[in-house]
């Protein structure tokens, strides 16, 4: 059944998801949002250009928590949430600073990410969000730098050294976070073996997942 009622946090699993915005640097070949019509099952995650505020993601949590406790907290929606590095480090610093009282100050934070934050803030972000966010899980999804465009599909600013500002923010954040994860969808042609070994390279533990359409969670 469709809902169209804007979906800002929604459940899964064990976590509560934040859903920052929805725009993108890049236009992954394996994402669902076009083909499930901005529905995340049964949310609907299309924001219609109206991105929340840290203040308001803050207040639905703890609404969230009252019904029933979380124990994760992660940025991850149909929007690559680094676009909004500034809203996304604010949400997670009201959480460390007690300010989202009762969800504890230590719950586990994650950020799912494509890993182009360098490359679009022109700057190494990775320092930013240490002490803030826990876990990192960055779709890495090839070792190859021209099947990393055609499965990734960057736009034009980012499409010549996003590859590269990718494998460094990874290298960063398995430097500075204490847990960073590189994954990879499964049936996109991808050398497992290979990636694999570039992940474990660059200090980040290897994920392999299956294509949304055929296996349910993420
Ligand atoms: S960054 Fe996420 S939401 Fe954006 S196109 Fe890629 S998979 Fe889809």
């Amino acid at each position: 059944m469709e809902n169209f009622k804007t979906t800002i946090v929604y459940r899964y699993k064990t976590g509560l998801y934040v859903n920052l915005t929805n725009r993108c640097p890049t236009a992954c070949s394996f994402c669902v949002k076009n083909s499930w019509k901005m529905d995340y099952r049964g949310s609907n995650l299309d924001l219609g250009g109206v991105e929340p505020s840290p203040a308001e993601i803050i207040a639905l949590a703890k609404e969230q928590w009252a019904a029933q406790p979380f124990d994760e907290f992660v940025f991850c929606g149909y929007g690559e949430p680094t676009m909004r590095l500034e809203a996304l480090l604010a949400t997670a610093r009201l959480i460390r600073n007690s300010r989202a009282d009762p969800i504890p100050r230590n719950i586990r934070i994650r950020l799912n990410t494509n890993g182009l934050a360098n490359a679009v803030w022109g700057r190494n972000v990775v320092p930013e969000m240490k002490g803030l966010i826990d876990s990192v899980h960055v779709s890495l999804n090839t070792s190859d730098p021209a099947q990393w465009a055609a499965i990734m599909r960057p736009m034009a600013p980012w499409a010549a050294t996003g590859f590269e500002k990718v494998k460094e923010f990874i290298r960063e954040a398995s430097l500075l976070l204490p847990e960073t994860f590189a994954s990879a969808v499964e049936g996109n042609g991808v050398d497992i073996e290979k990636f694999t070994a570039l992940a474990r390279q660059l200090g980040a533990e290897p994920r392999v997942r299956p294509r949304l359409e055929a296996e349910a969670g993420q």
